[in-house]
């Protein structure tokens, strides 16, 4: 993942891999999208908050419409579902439509929401029996399933970031994934899946209860807050 800096008092990105909506602090990764909030005070003297959207590429945020950001966030979307088998957090369905189409509402906070329309198009497939068929999302924090924590229980397993081995007993960061409906891991270096943790409270993941003083001490100092 690679981060692209970004200067702004009041913002939010996009998490693709969680869908939940972190601040801003000072670098977003490549590829998400940016809500940059402002506060305007109205001639009424009354006070209000506008919302500028943008993308993160390469060479910084630009600009683009809500429009824009909304599809963004779609393709974002349905890779999301793909991948997991389950409903994004902070999503549910408003209407279906007799042509197939479905239309979700993703709210990531109590101010934003972005309705999300998928066509049998888009999706390649059945949109109804594609949403039926997905787990539903539980509210840890966008994950269906909480993140993990642990110490390795060997030296056989294999960074998903990196693709080198995981050496045992060093810190290694989870990924829920499901097989067969059934729940696994994909396991990654605590230091190549730290950015995947940006922003998650670290006592939510599962192991966390289990790790040692000390290992709770090298997690802390190197997830980004
Ligand atoms: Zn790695």
């Amino acid at each position: 993942m690679k981060w692209v800096e970004y200067e702004a008092d009041w913002a939010y990105w996009i998490n693709p891999v969680t869908f939940r909506m972190p601040r801003v602090k000072k670098a977003v990764p490549e590829g998400v999208i940016v809500l940059t909030k402002e506060r305007e005070t109205l001639d009424t003297g009354q006070s209000i908050i506008t919302t500028k959207y943008g993308v993160a590429k390469e060479d910084g945020v630009k600009s683009i419409s809500k429009n824009s950001a909304t599809t963004i966030i779609l393709q974002q979307m349905i890779k999301y579902m793909k991948e997991r088998n389950a409903y994004p957090t902070n999503t549910e369905i408003v209407r279906e439509y007799a042509n197939g189409n479905v239309e979700l509402e993703y709210k990531p906070s109590n101010y934003d929401r972005f309705v999300i329309k998928i066509s049998p198009e888009i999706l390649g497939d059945d949109v109804i029996q594609f949403l039926d068929s997905l787990a539903d999302a539980s509210d840890i924090d966008g994950m269906p399933d909480p993140w993990k924590v642990e110490p390795a229980k060997s030296g056989r397993s294999t960074c998903r970031t990196c693709e080198q081995m995981i050496s045992k007993g060093g810190l290694r960061i989870g990924e829920p994934s499901y097989y067969d409906g059934k729940l696994t891991y994909k396991w990654h270096h605590l230091e190549c899946g730290k950015d995947f943790l940006r922003g998650v409270p670290l006592e939510k993941l599962a192991g966390y209860d289990e790790l040692s003083p000390d290992e709770k001490r090298e997690l802390e100092e190197v997830i980004p807050e």
